[in-house]
């Protein structure tokens, strides 16, 4: 349902997903509003998958300007849009939708996207010319894969519980860059310089199936974010990673890139960074 709370001359936005009420990107996106003086309203939406269209559609009726789609819509959003970007495509999935001035349901992905400028830009993680195993085959690693292979890594191996869903993943994605796929259980005995936990096992208390020496003197990223580390990243500190991270960066960044989708300025994040440090708990 669109936010009848919000000031009428406002512009509105909406982050839509299920479950949402514990989502951080109000709070990211009305700190850009803020510092970039552009005051609109942001709101979530919470809506079950038999939902999700007729809550999209109403929203955008109602002169909603965009929405932030999150799990379990991405996959949905994408097959609702009129007009999606090349990596939207690519990803079959969307987390930004807007519509133009004629009414058609715009997608793109800024998920990958989030993920480099965080590693890159804000972490000082090099992607270009590096050995990068990932871990998981679901949705945001077609999200990401697009956008990793761009940075011309040395090599991609995509590991999954279910090897056949890793070694389609690469298959999809071979066009792009040398990406390659297997089980958790045939991982290559090489050293890997960057191990991507984007798997789900995080959200269960769980960490992957994989061989501890893996992780060795790599650096760990888990795309999940917790307050104090998820236990991907605990398990990684304990088995000699170089340094360890979780996605609360990629979260950030994903959500400065709709922004300029929808308002044509980036915004500086530094302050939302800091701020979810500081006041929230949440270590980069
Ligand atoms: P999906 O449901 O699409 O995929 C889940 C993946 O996790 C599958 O590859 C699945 O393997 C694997 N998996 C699930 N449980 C286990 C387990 N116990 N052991 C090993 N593998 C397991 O999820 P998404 O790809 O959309 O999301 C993955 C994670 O990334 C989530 O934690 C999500 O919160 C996070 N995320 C973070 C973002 C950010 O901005 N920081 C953005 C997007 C996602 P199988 O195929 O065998 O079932």
């Amino acid at each position: 349902m669109p936010d009848c709370t919000a000031p009428a001359n406002l512009d509105r936005y909406a982050v839509i997903g299920h479950p949402i009420q514990h989502s951080l990107s109000p709070l990211i996106h009305t700190t850009f509003a803020q510092q970039l003086a552009m005051p609109l309203a942001y709101t979530t939406l919470d809506a079950k998958p038999a939902e999700f269209a007729a809550v999209t559609e109403r929203f955008f009726s109602a002169g909603g300007r965009g929405l932030n789609v999150t799990m379990p819509h991405k996959a949905a959003a994408f097959a609702l849009c009129e007009h999606v970007t090349m990596r939207a495509r690519v990803a079959g999935a969307v987390n930004t939708l807007w519509q133009s001035a004629a009414g058609e349901l715009h997608g793109d992905i800024t998920d990958g996207a989030g993920l480099v400028a965080d590693l890159t830009t804000f972490l000082g993680i090099a992607v270009a010319g590096q050995r990068i195993l990932i871990l998981g085959a679901g949705g945001s690693v077609y999200g990401c894969l697009g956008d990793l292979l761009a940075q011309r890594p040395a090599s991609v191996c995509v590991a999954n519980r279910t090897a056949s869903r890793a070694l389609a993943a690469a298959r999809n994605f071979a066009g792009l860059g040398p990406v390659q796929g297997c089980g958790l259980d045939a991982i290559p005995d090489t050293a890997f310089d960057l191990v991507i936990n984007a798997t789900a096992a995080s959200l269960e208390g769980a960490t992957p199936a994989i061989r501890p020496s893996v992780i060795d003197a790599a650096i760990a990223y888990d795309l999940m974010y917790q307050k104090g580390g998820t236990v991907f990243t605990q398990w990684s500190s304990t088995h000699g990673a170089r340094s360890v991270h979780t996605g609360i960066g990629m979260l950030v960044e994903q959500a400065a890139f709709a922004f300029e989708l929808w308002r044509g300025v980036r915004p500086p994040t530094e302050a939302v960074r800091q701020l979810l440090a500081t006041q929230h708990g949440f270590a980069f």
